[in-house]
């Protein structure tokens, strides 16, 4: 039988696509090389909990197209996104918000936090020079000095979180030119800085380079990090939303579409590949570089190891950025509300990333974004298949801008 469609990868983009195209009446094969379907929103039941295989997954999308579709899907939880710092034992909420100011300075009304943060910014930018002090006291020695003294630890900390958290930056580019500029604070305030790897998430820049003065610092008492119109988590897990996906629909797992390309392309008269472009071409311009990022999962057998979904580790002396507690993505329970006993961490690290590693995010930098468009205009000349997703596109998609990405593409495709 010959096949209308055959789909490269069962993750969001292929999966999606190879559902709409079932829907019009198409015949569709999809193949994938893992052994198992959803590409890297893969979620595996072990101990009762749904593990985030290839990375903490959370849903959030200020698109109403998008949610409505995806919901037809997987019913989701009210799981809201609140992350924390753990700086040297001591933990502050993220973004930076009422909560932690209140844990910094001990200031209570936004008002008093922005007076707060307004001395910050500008004791950053003149490396403390004494026109930050209220006048009473200079006055009195030794409570200046002890000021100074506190001022310094608390803007030490905050410049340090400061930093960390801007390292981030969500590309290359970005982040380098960021660090430029952090940089001459730091001489300035003489701290001790470590630079992460950046984990390439949207929205954490968001969390307030206090010293650049450029972003919003939230003044409430709001923990919710995306801040998105929906958000949740899909009840029972992601594989299972995909499954739901791909219903009634041929599968192929442990199948490497670039090892049997001739055979399978003779199966269908057109094929939409979701894998990396440059393996496509057998990297005949050059390999387009991707940044890591590699688990450590440990299964304890104690109910709860440190209450939070997520935890980032922003001091030096802790060798992972990030635990993942993937039980409190569904509240510590199972489908019918009982409590697990057990529970299961991640411990992220950042890793360089080297040929033939996993590909998790795509370098938006100079370098491979010229890269990219030759491989691309190779795609645009290559009959008869359809480039998508995050590795077919070379793009940084959310799963969100995943799904209205393939929706738009089925629009054009199949009317
Ligand atoms: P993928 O899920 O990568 O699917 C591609 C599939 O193609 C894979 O299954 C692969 O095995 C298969 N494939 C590749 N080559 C071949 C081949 N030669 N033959 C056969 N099969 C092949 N988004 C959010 O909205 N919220 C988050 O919190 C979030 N967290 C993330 C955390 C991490 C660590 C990462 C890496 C991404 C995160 N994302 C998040 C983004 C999200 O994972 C993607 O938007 C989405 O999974 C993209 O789907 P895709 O189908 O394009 O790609």
């Amino acid at each position: 039988m010959k096949y209308d469609y055959l789909v490269v990868g069962s993750g969001l983009y292929g999966a999606i696509f190879a559902h709409e195209a079932k829907a019009k009446g198409k015949s569709v094969l999809v193949v994938d090389k893992r052994p198992n379907i959803a590409g890297n929103v893969y979620t595996e039941k072990q101990e009762g909990i749904n593990v985030h295989m290839y990375g903490a997954h959370i849903f959030h999308t200020n698109d109403k197209r998008v949610w409505n579709y995806i919901t037809q899907f997987a019913e989701f939880n009210r799981f809201t996104n609140s992350p924390v710092a753990n700086y040297k034992g001591e933990l502050y909420s993220m973004p930076f918000n009422m909560y932690t100011f209140n844990k910094m300075w001990g200031v209570v009304t936004p008002e008093e936090a922005t007076t707060k943060i307004e001395e910050q910014k500008k004791a950053v930018r003149s490396g403390y020079d004494m026109d930050i002090l209220p006048t009473d006291i200079v006055t009195y020695e030794k409570d200046t000095l002890e000021f100074l003294d506190d001022l310094n630890t608390s803007n030490q900390k905050m410049i340090n979180m400061t930093f960390l958290i801007t390292c981030y930056g969500r590309t290359k580019r970005e982040l380098e030119s960021l660090m430029q500029r952090v940089s001459g604070i730091i001489q300035q305030a003489n701290c001790d800085l470590r630079c992460l790897q950046y984990l390439q998430e949207q929205g954490l820049m968001a969390s307030a380079p206090i010293g650049c003065n450029e972003t919003g610092i939230e003044r409430t008492l709001d923990n919710n990090y995306f801040n998105a119109l929906y958000q949740g988590i899909p009840i029972g897990g992601y594989t299972k939303m995909v499954e739901n996906l791909l219903d009634g629909i041929e599968v192929r797992l442990n199948t490497d579409y670039l090892e049997h390309k001739a055979e399978l392309d003779a199966l269908a008269d057109k094929v939409v590949y979701t894998g990396p472009i440059d393996a496509y071409f057998g990297f005949k311009l050059g390999t387009l570089e991707y940044r890591s990022v590699r688990f450590e999962n440990e299964t304890l057998d104690i109910p709860n190891f440190q209450g939070n979904a997520a935890v980032n580790y922003t001091d030096r002396e802790t060798p992972w950025t990030r635990i993942i507690e993937h039980k409190w993505f569904e509240f510590g329970k199972d489908e019918d509300g009982n409590d697990l006993p057990k529970t299961i961490i991640s411990r992220e690290y950042s890793s360089e990333w080297k040929a033939g590693d996993e590909p998790y995010y795509p370098v938006n930098d100079e370098k491979n974004g010229q890269l990219y468009a030759k491989y691309k205009e190779l795609a645009d000349k290559e009959t008869g298949v359809i480039f998508g997703g995050r590795l077919g596109e070379y793009k940084y998609y959310d799963m969100d801008t995943t799904i209205a990405s393939v929706l738009n593409m089925c629009e054009k495709e199949l009317g």
